[in-house]
């Protein structure tokens, strides 16, 4: 039996996983989860084998090989270098990607090629967090480690649904707290399931941080709990900061008018922070994406580095990031405006780099971020550019343009593991080798660098991405640069370059890794940077505990912040759009998109609202909603919540053309970015919300995935069944105008000619019910209703997709009565062992049940994974209060 050790590749925690003939679980000596996984983790074994992917190069569309799509893509790349210069070539990759994809990528760019035109949808996530770190400490440096989550007596969680987004770490801090009694203050908008289980809840205004944290740096001064003697030796700008503090938030009336938080519950925060020595602040999407992002982050490290607070155990600010390798990416220097190994763009810097590298051609400045390189792109400075493991068309800002820009790009390369709303697009597609398949490493949000081992091999054609750029760099002239076997010898070069010429200037040093062979590196256990040689690297470590910096004159800078980012939308009656994820999903579905049981805790692209603006749009329970402004319009199914604020809606980012026909959120919000770290804001769009008056409903289930045709007046949104697929349809015109042939019908079924179609149908009441069957076999139903006639349930229909039916199994379809179609749905809640909402409700009240243990000896739900206790709790709680348990849907 030979056990494979891994990392899971999603999000930033990191959580190693154990995999061992073909059976994954959580690698119980993996430092970042001790064996847990979350939903996500748990069903990453049913990702292994998914249908649909990339398996060879294509050439505008024609299947190809490597050599021909290689050869155009390098000769591409360098005809338009030769005729407008380095910047009019980019590259746009992930933070998916491997730290040695990473590294390869970046140097060709910025060594070889001559731009710095090289970004990565990491600056959507945490480069609000690298500036901030950067203004304060001088290098882009999280002080902590997650001991300190087990060490802390105040956490403090800043625009982070970590209960959800995670949830590994979120498991960590409740199993603390149940140990020493942790108090937790949650800061966010919305009443998210973090904020379910908080000791204290700050439901502040969008954009009002900044206010919040100077008034809690002037609460700490008047309170004594300022250390002053750390300040006065190791902080500058602490007297600047201050006075900017004491201006923007004046008094409690202020901060409570700013941030819409009572003064009660203002107050209770600060003395808690005040009184309580051991205080982390974890800080997520919710402040790194904002056009006042990196004020944000500084005005929360300002009250850390004034209470000395830092770096030891159990304190100090923390940046959760959100993908698996957005750290790694820093370290390479993925991000556009850093060269490599957390050195910057300055003469000396440069020239060390460009020494290193051999590279004579280095870029000389920092190149486009993002939304500025997809801009660049549409107006045509950029006319060739290379997309790798993301899907911009989707999660970008403003993604219409973003697509537009793509339409009209003289040449785009898109490499993925599956085809995406981006993939369509390329001009050439290069198959990427998936998580399973690749070697190299990651690092997480506490600095620890992880193994990924590839325990499959590559289906087809598919290739690591370090592997295509190296050969691409290979066929544009520099092959002895280029020339890595493996990952092990790229890993080799970062970490020589992490240390040379450092001499303690900077902290990301991991020269002792830099002589390790290939085995040593086959066998690396997970470690912490900084490991400079000489120094045993295996324990957690924190930094500027000590109180040194790597900063000019070696002290932190505070950093004078002010200012609101809640301003009244521009549109005229708008609401403020705020972007994010939910549970069970993973960015833009590719993966977790096609797992059934991933499906089934939110299975719809939902738009969160607040009872009273639903009643003011006119929005009835379970109704539809219209989301538009100037960029484009879309139709989701309304989930009214008061977990939601007033006057601000929610919508979750992971639905594509692929899924919905709503598609992605992103087409509807601004390019607003940060003006440090360039980071958009995601989370402040206007937008105008009016209901949708459905006239009928339906569920169409078939086999295959392809997007139903239905025209633009039809809702429909896609889950993947055990045998094919389901659709939830509804439509705002006639149903007439719909099914108008039968022709129409057998191509929305997706049957063939041969294919044996029954029906039953009640013009009258305008019910119709159809089946196609092949040899018996059922390959796709339909059926059709007014808004009011209840469907089939889901799952019941589904259980018989694929399945030789019996005359009297065909009348009782049709009939829809078969198997239990006509059950009500329940919203799963547990998805590791499908228990819904309605069944936990019943149980607890029936049996009485009083926590989240009786309900796991119950009924098996909160077992596995945990990720469903935080809604557990909610409903126990909402049975003492004999409240409607499902209020809060997203
Ligand atoms: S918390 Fe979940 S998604 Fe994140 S790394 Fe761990 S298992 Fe993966």
């Amino acid at each position: 039996m030979s056990t494979v050790r891994t990392t899971c590749p999603y999000c930033g925690v990191g959580c190693g996983i154990a995999v061992t003939d073909g059976v994954l679980n959580g690698d119980t000596s993996h430092p970042a989860n001790l064996g847990r996984l979350c939903s996500k983790g748990a069903a990453l074994k049913d990702t292994l084998a998914l249908p649909d992917r990339l398996l060879s190069p294509m050439i505008h569309g024609r299947e190809s090989d490597w050599d021909e799509a290689l050869d155009l893509v390098a000769a591409q790349f360098t005809e338009t270098i030769r005729k407008h210069g380095p910047d009019a070539v980019a590259f746009y990759v992930s933070g998916q990607f491997l730290t040695e994809d990473y590294y390869v990528a970046n140097k060709l760019m910025k060594g070889f090629i001559g731009s710095a035109n090289i970004d990565t949808n990491s600056r959507l996530c945490m480069a609000s967090s690298v500036a901030g770190h950067v203004r304060a400490f001088g290098e882009d440096v999280v002080p902590g480690c997650y001991e300190d989550l087990e060490e802390t007596d105040l956490a403090v969680l800043v625009g982070s649904n970590t209960a959800w987004c995670h949830p590994v770490l979120y498991q960590r801090l409740m199993a603390a707290r149940e140990k020493r009694g942790t108090k937790i203050v949650a800061i966010d908008p919305r009443r998210t399931s973090t904020c379910e289980t908080a000791d204290l809840h700050l439901p502040l205004a969008a954009g009002s941080d900044v206010v919040l944290f100077n008034g809690l740096l002037t609460h700490l001064s008047r309170a004594g709990a300022l250390d002053h003697s750390w300040i006065a030796q190791r902080v500058s700008g602490f007297a600047e900061t201050m006075n900017a503090a004491a201006i923007s938030a004046p008094s409690i009336e202020f901060i409570a008018s700013a941030t819409g938080i009572t003064p009660e519950d203002l107050l209770q925060f600060y003395e808690l922070f005040a009184r309580i020595q051991r205080v982390m602040t974890l800080y997520s999407q919710g402040v790194n994406q904002s056009v006042m992002g990196t004020d944000k982050v500084n005005a929360i490290l300002n009250c850390h580095l004034a209470t000395g607070r830092i770096g030891r155990a159990g304190m100090g600010p923390f940046s959760l990031t959100g993908q698996p390798n957005a750290m790694g990416g820093r370290e390479v220097g993925g991000l556009a405006n850093q060269l490599a190994a957390h050195m910057s763009f300055s003469a000396k810097d440069l020239d060390r780099v460009g020494r290193f590298w051999g590279a004579s051609n280095i870029a000389a400045k920092p190149g486009l971020k993002a939304v500025d390189m997809f801009k660049a792109v549409r107006s045509g400075r950029i006319k060739a550019i290379w997309i790798a493991a993301t899907n911009p068309a989707a999660s970008m800002p403003d993604a219409n343009h973003v697509r537009a820009a793509l339409e009209h790009c003289p040449f785009v390369v898109v490499s993925d593991a599956w085809p995406t709303d981006t993939s369509v697009h390329g001009h050439v597609v290069l198959p990427a080798a998936a998580w399973a398949e690749k070697d190299g490493t990651v690092t997480n949000s506490e600095r620890r660098i992880s193994r990924q081992r590839a325990f499959r091999a590559a289906p087809g054609g598919a290739r690591p991405d370090w592997w295509m750029f190296a050969e691409v760099a290979r066929r544009m002239g520099w092959g002895r640069e280029f020339s890595y076997p493996n990952p092990a010898s790229i890993f080799r070069e970062h970490a020589a370059l992490s240390a040379f010429e450092n001499g303690g200037t900077r902290i990301f040093d991991i020269g002792a890794l830099a002589d390790c062979d290939d085995a040593a590196y086959d066998a690396l256990e997970p470690v912490q940077w900084p490991c400079p040689k000489g120094r045993t690297h295996n324990a957690s470590s924190r930094l500027f505990g000590d109180g040194r910096f790597p900063t000019p004159d070696g002290r932190a800078r505070m950093v004078p912040v002010s200012g609101l980012d809640n301003e009244l939308p521009a549109l005229d009656a708008a609401l403020k759009l705020n972007t994010g994820r939910i549970r069970d999903q993973w960015h833009t579905m590719t993966r977790t998109g096609r797992v059934p049981r991933l499906m089934t805790h939110v299975a719809e692209p939902q738009i969160a609202i607040h009872p009273r603006d639903a009643a003011m749009c006119g929005i009835a329970p379970d109704g539809f909603a219209r989301i538009e402004n100037e960029r484009g319009s879309m139709v989701m199914r309304a989930s009214i919540t008061p977990a939601q604020r007033p006057g601000e809606v929610f919508a979750p980012m992971h639905w594509t053309d692929q899924f919905s026909s709503a598609g992605a959120i992103g087409r509807l919000v601004h390019d607003k970015t940060d003006p440090i770290s360039g980071q958009p804001d995601l989370k402040g769009s206007a937008v105008h919300v009016t209901a949708v008056k459905m006239l009928w409903t339906g569920l169409l289930l078939r086999r295959p995935a392809a997007t139903p045709d239905l025209g633009e007046d039809v809702y429909w949104s896609k889950a993947p069944a055990d045998s094919g697929f389901a659709f939830d349809l509804a439509g705002w015109t006639e149903l007439a105008s719909v099914i108008r042939s039968e022709a129409i019908l057998r191509r929305l079924l997706q049957i063939p000619a041969e294919a044996e179609l029954v029906s039953y149908s009640d013009p009258k009441r305008s019910v119709f019910r159809y089946a196609g069957l092949l040899g018996g076999r059922l390959e796709a139903c339909l059926f059709l209703a007014p808004v009011g006639v209840v469907l089939p349930s889901k799952e019941g229909a589904a259980k018989l997709l694929g399945r030789t039916l019996e005359t009297a199994e065909r009348l009782s379809l049709l009939a829809a009565d078969a198997q239990g179609c006509m059950t009500a749905p329940d919203r799963i809640v547990c998805a590791c062992f499908a228990v819904g909402g309605n069944s936990l409700a019943t149980a607890i009240r029936n049996k009485n049940l009083k926590n989240v243990a009786e309900i796991g000896s119950a009924l098996q739900a909160g077992t596995n994974c945990g990720s469903c206790i935080p809604e557990l709790k909610k409903l126990l709680k909402d049975s003492v209060r004999n409240r409607e348990p499902m209020d809060a849907a997203i």
